[in-house]
C-alpha cells in the first residue's frame, strides 16, 4: 500500500466502480440506451442525445499540456468544487477525520468536509501578518486524523499568495502523512509557477485548478484534480460516471486551443493593469481604509462603515461581496475587477453623494 491508500477510507479503496458504457467511438451505439435523434437548439459536434465520454481524453491531454503536467496525473471534475467533494470523500471519515484550514479561506472546503460529517481545524491567518500563512502555527494545529490540509495560494479573499517556502515547510513537514492540497484558482493572475512541478517531490500533494477565472469559463464548469497517479485513479473510481457535459468539453477544448490561451494571457495581463488602476482609485474613496494588495483578479477592501459602501454600490447597480460574516473580517468587501468602463461606473456610485 502507498501514503495514498494508507490515508484513504478502506471502502474508498476496495470499492468496485460503477461499470459504464464502453467507448468505442468507431462503432454504432446500440448499448447505451440512448434516442438516435438530436434534441432541439443542439450545437454539439458529438450531439447532446450521446452520453459524454467519461474521462475525455482530448480534453485530459489539453489539460495537461496547459497545466504542465503528465496527462496520468490529472483527472477533470465539474469545476473544482468537484474536486473538492472527491478529496472530501476518498479521505474522510464521518466523525472521525477533519480538515485542516487557513481562514479566512474559501468556503467550499469546510461545507465538503461538514456534508461528509468530518471535523474543520481553523488556524488564523493574522491581519498584522498581512494575511501571510506561518506553517510553523499550521503545522502546530495538525492532528493525525486532519487527513486534508488545505493552502488556497493566492488565497480567497484576502487576495495574498504564500510564499514559496511556504508551501515547501508544509509539505516537507506533512507529506505522506495528509494530503497538502493546494487551490490554485487563482494562480494565473499571481506570475507565479504552479506547484505541480513539484508532484515529484511531495507523495502526496495535490493541485486544484480550474477554467472559471483566468479561462472566463465558470458557467462551463470545468476543473482539474492534479496529483500522483495513485490519487487520480482513486478519484477516478468514485466520479460519477458522466461527469463532464458533452458541451462544456466541447467549449472547454475550443476555449484552449493555443492562440485562445495566448489571447487569455493577454486579457490577463490587461485586468491586472485595470486592477492596479482600480485599486489607486478606491484608496481614494472616503470610507475605504485600506485596499489589500493582490495577486488575483479581485481586491479586498476595509471600510469605515461597510454598510454605506454596500448601499452605494447597490444603489448604482453593482454588487459586491460582503464579508462581515468572517469574524476575522468585520469591515471587509470584496470587489472583481471589471472592465474598465464598469469599474468607473462603480467608482462614480462610491463617489456619489
Ligand atoms: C472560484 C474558486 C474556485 C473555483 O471553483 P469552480 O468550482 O472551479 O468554479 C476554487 N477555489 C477558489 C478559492 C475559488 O475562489
Amino acid at each position: 500500500m502507498n501514503a495514498t491508500q494508507r490515508l484513504a477510507r478502506p471502502e474508498i479503496v476496495a470499492i468496485k466502480p460503477y461499470s459504464h458504457a464502453a467507448w468505442l467511438p468507431t462503432l454504432t451505439r446500440l448499448h447505451a440506451n440512448e434516442a438516435p435523434w438530436r434534441p432541439a437548439g443542439d450545437d454539439t459536434e458529438a450531439g447532446l442525445n450521446r452520453y459524454p465520454e467519461p474521462q475525455p481524453a482530448a480534453l485530459v491531454s489539453r489539460l495537461a499540456a496547459v497545466f504542465g503536467v503528465d496527462r496520468t496525473q490529472l483527472l477533470v471534475t465539474r469545476g473544482s468544487d468537484e474536486a473538492i467533494d472527491l478529496l472530501s470523500r476518498i479521505f474522510l471519515r464521518a466523525g472521525q477525520d477533519a480538515i485542516l484550514q487557513h481562514t479566512p479561506t474559501f468556503g467550499m472546503y469546510q461545507v465538503a468536509a461538514r456534508i461528509q460529517g468530518a471535523g474543520v481545524i481553523d488556524v488564523a491567518l493574522q491581519r498584522s501578518d498581512r494575511w501571510q500563512l506561518d506553517p510553523q502555527r499550521l503545522l502546530a494545529a495538525w492532528t493525525p486524523n486532519a487527513k486534508l490540509v488545505y493552502l488556497c495560494s493566492p488565497n480567497n479573499p484576502t487576495a495574498n499568495r504564500f510564499g514559496e517556502e511556504i508551501l515547501h515547510a508544509v509539505c516537507d513537514a506533512l507529506s505522506g502523512k495528509a494530503v497538502i492540497v493546494i487551490d490554485e484558482a487563482y494562480i494565473e493572475w499571481s506570475g507565479a509557477a504552479s506547484f505541480a512541478r513539484f508532484l515529484d517531490r511531495y507523495e502526496t500533494l495535490a493541485i486544484i485548478r480550474t477554467l472559471s477565472k483566468a479561462h472566463a469559463l465558470a458557467g462551463a464548469r470545468c476543473g482539474a484534480l492534479i496529483a500522483r497517479p495513485d490519487l487520480i485513479n482513486l478519484a477516478a473510481r468514485i466520479i460519477p460516471p458522466y461527469a463532464i457535459a458533452q458541451s462544456t468539453v466541447e467549449a472547454a477544448l475550443r476555449a484552449l486551443q493555443p492562440g485562445e490561451v495566448e489571447a487569455s494571457t493577454r486579457r490577463i495581463r490587461q485586468l491586472l493593469d485595470e486592477r492596479d488602476r482600480l485599486a489607486r482609485k478606491l484608496a481614494q474613496i472616503r470610507g475605504i481604509e485600506t485596499v489589500w494588495p493582490s495577486d488575483t483578479n479581485f481586491l479586498m477592501i476595509d471600510c469605515a462603515d461597510p454598510q454605506r459602501i454596500l448601499d452605494k454600490a447597490i444603489a448604482g447597480g453593482f454588487i459586491v461581496r460582503d464579508l462581515r460574516g468572517n469574524p476575522a473580517l468585520p469591515t471587509s468587501l470584496r470587489v472583481t475587477v471589471s472592465t474598465r468602463e464598469h469599474n468607473d461606473r462603480f467608482l462614480s456610485s462610491l463617489e456619489a453623494p
